[in-house]
């Protein structure tokens, strides 16, 4: 496999961008070697200015559930396109992807769309503060929300009530409000709420930890956090930015019956266009400028584009049997996987829901960061390179989620469970 092409262009781009990258995840730092420069993707495959084919588990970190250019999304972009690519002004796109996104998920009354998930979880939560008055928030360790100032915290292994900047840049004042639980720790939670009454406006979790590799919620975890905040006059947030449309259709909140307050959507419902959104109880949504007093505005939101491209591949889902046929691929997968490591005794935790799942080079079952964070990278890095000379292409981190989409057939997992079988065998 050369990659030729890839290293000159990786050479100039390190001159041009940081890192030689738009966006830290792509640059290959924690699996060693350097990133693929991409030709094109076709359905379920990506291929490198090489020439080389890869079949894609990252699917631009989620959003390409139907694939890369189906051929219906590409018409509806190209239609868009004609018409004029941006009016600063309402378009009946909007509704017709409101309609659709909320058709899937009926707990959403009203919505806003904006360009990213970053600005969904952003507004999402000042929206929280303006409708209670309170400025704390509690995310939890490990989660990803978007890199607003405010939610780079971890806290990491330091007291998990001190919100210390993940980033230099972002001063400690602006996230003295942000408060970290340990994911699949009710206590924790309620910890919090006991040393800070009345002044926690929202938490903010992805119902499916997808940002530390996949770690669902256990029994009860999510119904806890409803109660906890129902009790205390908090908004509950769900994150569902990588979520929606892939542990289930209708989300996290369809899949677990949970009714958040507010959700924030992303990735899938752009079709691969950048998109996100927030919404949820019309009480709540009418705080939005101009309907209320908390501004937010943007000048490319409701992009035609945008909105025809999330309109063509929400449609797609609606195909019959659509949501069986991947759950059944991507458990395909996940099994095969499986196996093959334990046939080689290469003790690894297989996680998947629905359409994301994370093989953990680790012997503790993933339930929050702490017992994420043991996995072994240095194992991972070394399947990360066999798949990729296996022609597969993973998610260059320990810590990702991995994605089927529509276009990832029973042929194609069963090369990719060969591939992972093959790697293992020449461990
Ligand atoms: C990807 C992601 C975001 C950020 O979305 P961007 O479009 O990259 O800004 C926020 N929350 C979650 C859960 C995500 O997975």
């Amino acid at each position: 496999m050369s990659i030729t092409n890839s290293i000159k262009l990786f050479t100039e781009a390190q001159t041009l961008f940081p890192g030689g990258v738009n966006s830290p995840v792509r640059a290959f730092r924690a699996v060693g070697g350097q990133p693929l420069f991409i030709e094109r993707g076709e359905g379920a495959y990506l291929f490198d200015v090489d020439g080389n084919r890869y079949i894609d588990y990252v699917l631009s970190w989620g959003p390409l559930v139907t694939g890369h250019a189906h051929p219906k999304v590409v018409a509806a972009i190209q239609q868009a396109a004609t018409r004029g690519t941006s009016y600063g002004a309402p378009s009946p796109l909007e509704l017709e992807l409101a309609k659709s996104v909320m058709s899937f998920m009926p707990n959403i009354e009203m919505i806003r769309f904006v360009n990213s998930g970053t600005e969904a979880t952003m507004s999402a939560l000042r929206l929280a503060r303006a409708y209670t008055k309170r400025d704390k928030i509690i995310k939890f360790d490990g989660c990803y929300h978007g890199h607003a100032d405010l939610l780079l915290v971890q806290a990491g292994s330091g007291v998990a009530t001190l919100g210390l900047p993940d980033s230099p840049g972002v001063p400690a004042n602006t996230v003295k409000d942000t408060l970290v639980a340990d994911f699949n720790n009710l206590d924790s939670v309620e910890a919090l709420f006991k040393q800070y009454p009345d002044q926690i406006a929202a938490i903010i979790v992805e119902p499916v930890a997808g940002n530390m590799g996949v770690v669902p919620p256990l029994p009860g975890f999510l119904e806890g956090l409803r109660a906890i905040t129902s009790r205390a006059g908090s908004v509950l947030i769900f994150d569902e930015v990588m979520t929606g449309f892939r542990v289930h259709f209708g989300g996290a909140q369809a899949l677990y019956n949970i009714q958040p307050d507010l959700t924030t959507l992303g990735k899938v419902i752009g079709g691969g266009l950048p998109v996100g959104a927030y919404g949820g109880k019309r009480e709540i949504m009418q705080m939005v400028a101009p309907s209320g007093p908390m501004y937010q505005a943007g000048t490319l939101a409701g992009n035609p584009l945008a909105m025809s491209a999330g309109i063509a591949a929400l449609n797609l889902l609606r195909e019959e049997n659509c949501w069986e046929k991947l759950d059944q691929a991507a458990g395909r997968l996940e099994a095969g996987i499986a196996s093959a490591a334990s046939r080689a005794g290469i003790p690894i935790q297989q996680t998947r829901v629905g359409t994301m799942f994370t093989t953990f080079f680790s012997e503790t079952k993933p339930v929050d960061w702490n017992t994420v964070k043991v996995a072994d990278k240095i194992l991972f890095g070394k399947f990360f390179q066999k798949m990729l000379e296996n022609g597969v292409y993973l998610a260059p981190s320990q810590f990702e989620s991995g994605f089927i989409s529509t276009m990832h057939t029973n042929a194609i997992i069963d090369k990719t469970i060969a591939a992972a079988a093959e790697a293992f065998r020449t461990w």
